[in-house]
């Protein structure tokens, strides 16, 4: 495909990182490998805007890949920033503003009786895993295909077919050791996870599954999955984890289990809770909590861990947020999916949105999209063409067909009104597109 919009500046620029970064970025996906053309420099937001090193606005439906679900450059988040970032940068000591995180997230999740604060969403997943082997003193870790977790190396375990599969390194650099405790099952088969429990009795240590996935594009638990997850785990002496690392304190004041209730033993979080900043946690029960260093043997650190930049735009974003934040952010997600629905309907395209809550993914087919397979057998390619009609034209969604598209309280009428704008051409594009 052609791409008859240039960005310059972004292409130098993209020009300079790929020689001194591979492929010219620091996350795999923002270097528009799946849908061609220059991944676009930002230089600045505002609200629900982001503008390129080239001088270009765009409606941003990306968000951070979350976080931003105040929009860019809230001014009370930057306000508590620069007020925390006047006092000193990093103390290497235990300090108030991580306190009052740890606060925020018990007050709000009432499975979290205490919590641990870390960078990412990766360290948070790694180290629940740890916490739970630990605390099990079982080996097995069961995963389901497509949810992503972060790059932690048993977790980076291949989609495996059929039941109770072990898991195969899915990356050059995992040796089999690593992840030859993972077993990975389909999503939404509550069968294959009864069926895992039954061949590895008192060996799994943990389910991990997404509260609800984002990472193959939006796909929601089955009703009753989740509840029957917590309860082989229970029955079997496993801990249920819940990775709301995407969800966490976006789709409601609690994450998803304020929408479904299912009670995990651990969870973790990222995104949202650090306000733009390098900021996640995991914390779940108390006594499973317990055993964690200095409190107990299972070890865990980190040298910014509970950073004072962070844990201040953390707060202040999670204190910003309450009831009508969150009626206002699913209120511009339901009318964004509206939209799009009917431009792609009214150029007959297949298609299918999904939503867990205010986070929602266009599928290009008109099948129910309830695990990895059926996520992947979509037409992407008709992706491709609608989302560089959108980039084109000033809207900037995410740069796959497999993640979910995110919007904010700053999202208002004018905003939407150039979403609206733009949807027919793209729609038509999406049309016309081959593969
Ligand atoms: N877990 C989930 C559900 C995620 O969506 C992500 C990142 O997208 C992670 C974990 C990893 O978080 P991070 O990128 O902060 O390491």
């Amino acid at each position: 495909m052609s791409f008859p919009y240039e960005a310059p500046v972004s292409q130098s620029l993209f020009d300079r990182a790929s020689a001194v970064t591979p492929g010219g970025v620091n996350s795999p996906v923002r270097a528009f490998r799946a849908v061609g053309g220059t991944p676009r420099f930002m230089v600045s937001g505002t609200g629900p805007y982001l503008t390129d090193a080239d001088g270009r606005e765009y409606v941003d439906l990306v968000c951070s890949w979350g976080p931003m679900i105040l929009g860019h450059a809230h001014p009370e988040v930057i306000a508590a920033v620069q007020e925390a970032v006047a006092r000193g940068t990093s103390f290497g000591t235990p300090g108030a503003g991580e306190v009052e995180l740890a606060e925020e997230i018990v007050a709000r999740i009432e499975p979290v009786e205490q919590v641990r604060l870390v960078s990412s969403g990766t360290e948070a997943t790694m180290s629940a895993i740890r916490l739970a082997r630990g605390f099990t003193g079982r080996p097995k870790v069961i995963k389901f295909a497509g949810c992503y977790h972060g790059h932690v190396d048993a977790l980076l375990a291949a989609a495996g077919s059929g039941v109770a599969t072990l898991g195969l390194p899915d990356t050059p650099g995992v040796t089999g050791a690593q992840a030859g405790d993972t077993i990975v099952l389909p999503y939404n088969d509550i069968e294959a996870v009864r069926a895992a429990f039954a061949v590895h009795p008192g060996e799994i240590a943990c389910v991990i599954t997404e509260a609800a996935p984002g990472n193959m594009g939006v796909v929601p638990p089955l009703p009753g999955f989740n509840q029957g997850l917590k309860d082989l785990c229970t029955a079997d002496g496993a801990l249920y984890i819940s990775d709301e690392v995407m969800t966490g304190f976006r789709v409601s004041k609690a994450g998803w289990y304020g929408i479904d209730g299912v009670r995990p033993d651990l969870m973790t979080f990222g995104k949202v809770m650090g306000g733009g900043f390098p900021a996640a946690a995991f914390g779940g029960r108390a006594d499973v909590m317990a055993h964690l260093a200095p409190a107990g043997p299972v070890y865990q650190a980190g040298t910014l861990s509970g950073n004072p930049i962070a844990t201040a735009a953390g707060v202040a974003q999670l204190r910003l947020l309450d009831d009508a934040a969150y009626e206002k952010v699913d209120a511009v997600s339901a009318e964004v999916r509206g939209l799009v629905t009917a431009a792609l309907a009214e150029e007959g395209v297949a298609h299918r949105v999904q939503a867990a809550g205010n986070m929602f993914t266009v599928f290009f087919t008109d099948a129910e999209v309830t695990d990895y397979e059926a996520a992947k057998a979509q037409e992407s390619f008709r992706f491709t063409a609608f989302f560089h009609s959108m980039l084109e034209q000033g809207v900037y969604l995410p740069p796959s067909a497999f993640e979910s598209w995110f919007v904010s309280t700053a999202h208002d009428t004018a905003a939407v009104e150039r979403i609206a704008a733009a949807l027919p051409a793209a729609a038509r594009a999406a049309a016309g597109a081959t593969a």
